[in-house]
């Protein structure tokens, strides 16, 4: 099924602006709302795509992502972006959006859920990590067979004195004064929807609900501390530059005790000393001698597993192709094996010696090295591709 872009889901612009699309997005989530059309499964796609649309749209780092690689650059298949929001269910949308579903406009029950999950979440545990991104540089043959790496990463780590609290001892915390530990403050107003609760992160412990007294000495009350840490990552055959993996909880570690953020890892592609890729399929180009050209002869020829031996026929043309089945590149998510294509050129000499020029003199004039006696060599033009292997 192909997916609908997600501007024209929400119905903006490209240029539309955070207030803009959460508007759009409102609009949209209050249409479709499950609870006003329980049971129209095409209200609750409609709901759930807009959802998906402005889940991305929201977020800088992956709108960017989508505005150049379109939906293809979300999943890239198997590769991590937006979540796929065709299973997720309606609570985990609504505690996502919490910005937007909080508070009592829909009703208060049906967002109950999602409210307590939220402020669960927020007491006791300090700011989220923030993502990272980092790039890897990978070899043809890295890439046709697919390879685990091991990435050094300086990042923000969980400071272990104090596993992560903040403070020297568990004891060293007391209930904050503001929000009397429920990390949230709250603030009832009316509108023409109704009444409706503002919850906001309390600002006196940032939504923690309690307050350090004696800050841990290792990482003076931050709960973590920059460090240097090994990731290993699989990275699966058939990727190509631009590609990105999504290692979950892998960035940054959060601030006392808040969920890590992910560490996003760009694919950058080596250039090959001796190939070109083009999709799965790689080129080889190949020089040989007039002689070779027209006797035929069996050359070696680099493969991304070693050497290999190829025939030779005689009479070949220079351009021809040959090929090498399954020599290229293993593709992503079972898309087929490339193959690898042998391009032949002939090497003509400029230096000649004067016994070499009296052998190539004798040739000219010759039957078959006339031009115009071209039979053969329309034949041959025409079938450049030959499967050397089959
Ligand atoms: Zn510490
Ligand atoms: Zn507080």
């Amino acid at each position: 099924m192909s997916k609908r872009d997600y501007y024209e889901v929400l119905g903006v612009e490209k240029s539309a602006g955070e207030a803009e699309l959460k508007k759009a997005y409102r609009k949209l989530a209050m249409k479709y709302h499950p609870d006003r059309n329980k049971g129209d499964h095409e209200a609750e796609k409609k709901f759930k795509e807009a959802s998906e649309a402005y889940e991305v749209l929201r977020d800088p780092q992956k709108r960017q992502r989508y505005d150049q690689f379109g939906h293809a650059g979300m999943n890239g298949g198997g590769f991590g972006g937006a979540s796929d929001f065709g299973n997720a269910d309606f609570e985990d949308i609504f505690s996502r959006f919490s910005d937007i579903f909080g508070g009592d406009i829909f009703g208060g029950e049906a967002f109950g859920g999602g409210g307590r999950r939220q402020s669960r979440r927020r007491r006791g545990t300090g700011r989220p990590g923030s993502d990272m991104k980092l790039r890897v540089e990978l070899t043809l043959e890295e890439i046709a067979e697919g390879v685990e790496k091991t990435l050094k990463v300086k990042k923000q780590v969980k400071c272990d004195s104090c596993s992560g609290t903040g403070a020297e001892t568990e004891s060293d915390f007391e209930t904050c004064g503001t929000c009397n530990g429920t990390g949230e403050v709250r603030q009832v107003s009316r509108t023409m929807f109704g009444q409706f609760v503002n919850v906001q992160p309390c600002p006196t412990c940032s939504g923690e609900g309690r307050i350090i007294k004696n800050k841990c000495s290792e990482c003076g009350g931050e709960g973590r501390k920059r460090s240097e840490d090994n990731i290993k990552v699989n990275i699966p055959s058939g990727v190509s530059k631009g590609n990105y993996i999504t290692l979950r909880r892998q960035g940054n570690a959060g601030v006392r005790g808040g969920e890590p953020g992910d560490l996003i890892v760009l694919i950058e592609e080596k250039e090959h000393e001796n190939f070109e890729r083009e999709g799965n399929d790689i080129y080889y180009d190949l020089h040989l001698s007039i002689p070779d050209a027209i006797l035929g002869t069996e050359v070696q020829v680099p493969t991304l597993k070693g050497k290999a031996k190829v025939k030779v026929e005689p009479g070949t043309q220079p351009g021809k192709l040959l090929r090498m089945r399954g020599r290229g590149i293993v593709g992503l998510n079972n898309s087929g094996t490339g193959d690898q294509f042998i391009k032949v050129n002939i090497y003509v000499p400029k230096d000649l010696t004067p016994e070499e020029r009296k052998h190539v003199e004798a040739l000219r004039g010759e039957k078959h090295f006339d031009p115009s006696d071209a039979e053969e060599r329309e034949k041959g033009f025409f079938s450049k591709i030959k499967d050397v292997f089959s």
